[in-house]
């Protein structure tokens, strides 16, 4: 008899992993990008070569490592995952290439995070499967060129605008991920309801659904927690009232919206007028860093038409002051 307190804790990542769809016809939504990639997975086969460069650019928690995972399985090769901050040198870098296979696939996460000097490793290795290296220091330095194994690199990033050009350009499929709808929502709850072996109700996990931000990584979440409020406190069934309770007690309203969420809003509505303001000034006063806001909190409220960017700054829309249940001010000169 092991002893239990040797065993591991199930960590929310592991809980994640096993919701993880792990075919192209497993993966529900991003029907265009979907289809694509099953166009180019084909053909890659049917020629014998690595598949193109490809990078998933959207916000996160929409699938991008999912597929990257998807698609080495469906080609048939290996996956090897490392993330932009982490390769701090080239030689780090260098390492990872030289020992791929061919026609692996290396996921690079945050690639927009890669410090220029691996950068510079990368672009000969995307377009020829060459690496130079530098051996030496000083005078004695010189370079050896090194052949690679042709692979696939995966690039993820949440914010394309921060990828330099020269990098963008050495991907051959760009591909842009977007929130999910309410009933592609719901059949990812109802699925990992299913696995979970919880008893749920269609109007159940349509409420988790439609209160998921339009991302599978939230729904996988708040269906978590609501089995944990439906186990505890009901009789284990995922009922509408259940999820309902459980949601407003997290503090997810009927949009979607988060305390994160509405603390921008009320801010920029109760102390900026409804804007514009800067996103420097709102990270100041939200003490969260500027990534957090441009990468998580704004892309949903643009998405759905809660706030406008404009050159000057950020703008809460009217849609906003309802669901503040504040009166829209009316604009200069009206
Ligand atoms: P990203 O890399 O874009 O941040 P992930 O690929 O890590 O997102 O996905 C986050 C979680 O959401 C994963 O645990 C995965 O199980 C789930 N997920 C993402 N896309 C889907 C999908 N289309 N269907 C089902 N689950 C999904």
């Amino acid at each position: 008899e092991p002893d239990p307190t040797l065993r591991p804790a199930p960590q929310p990542e592991d809980a994640d992993r096993a919701l993880r769809p792990q075919a192209l016809q497993d993966f529900i939504g991003q029907e265009e990008a979907r289809a694509n990639l099953r166009v180019f997975i084909e053909s890659a086969k049917l020629r014998g070569e690595a598949m193109d460069h490809t990078l998933f650019h959207g916000p996160p928690g929409l699938g991008k490592t999912t597929l990257a995972q998807i698609m080495a399985k469906e080609l048939g090769v290996n996956f090897r995952m490392t993330s932009g901050p982490v390769l701090a040198r080239a030689g780090d870098l260098a390492a990872i290439l030289t020992n791929l296979e061919t026609r692996d696939v290396l996921f690079i996460d945050e690639i927009h995070r890669l410090n220029p000097a691996v950068e510079e490793v990368l672009y000969p290795a995307m377009e020829d499967f060459e690496l130079d290296l530098v051996i030496g220091e000083g005078p004695a330095a010189r370079t050896v060129r090194i052949e690679l194994q042709p692979f696939t690199l995966v690039g993820a990033t949440t914010r394309l605008g921060l990828l330099t050009t020269p990098l963008r350009d050495r991907f051959g499929i760009p591909t842009r991920l977007q929130f999910y709808t309410a009933s592609e929502l719901d059949q990812i709850v109802a699925r990992g309801a299913r696995l979970m072996g919880i008893a749920a109700e269609p109007e159940g996990t349509r409420e988790i659904a439609r209160r998921a931000r339009g991302t599978p990584r939230v729904a996988g979440r708040l269906l978590r927690r609501v089995v944990d409020f439906a186990l505890v406190e009901g009789d284990g069934r995922l009922t509408r009232e259940v999820a309902d309770g459980a949601l407003t007690r997290l503090g997810v309203d009927h949009l979607g919206l988060d305390g994160a969420d509405r603390r921008y809003l009320t801010l920029i509505a109760e102390n900026y007028a409804g804007g514009p303001v800067g996103v420097e000034t709102l990270s100041a006063a939200l003490s969260e860093v500027r990534d957090a806001i441009e990468e998580v909190i704004e892309p949903f409220l643009l998405q759905q038409g809660l706030i406008q960017r404009t050159p000057r700054g950020r703008m809460l829309a009217g849609k906003a002051w309802t669901h503040l249940g504040m009166a829209t001010p009316k604009a200069p000169g009206q």
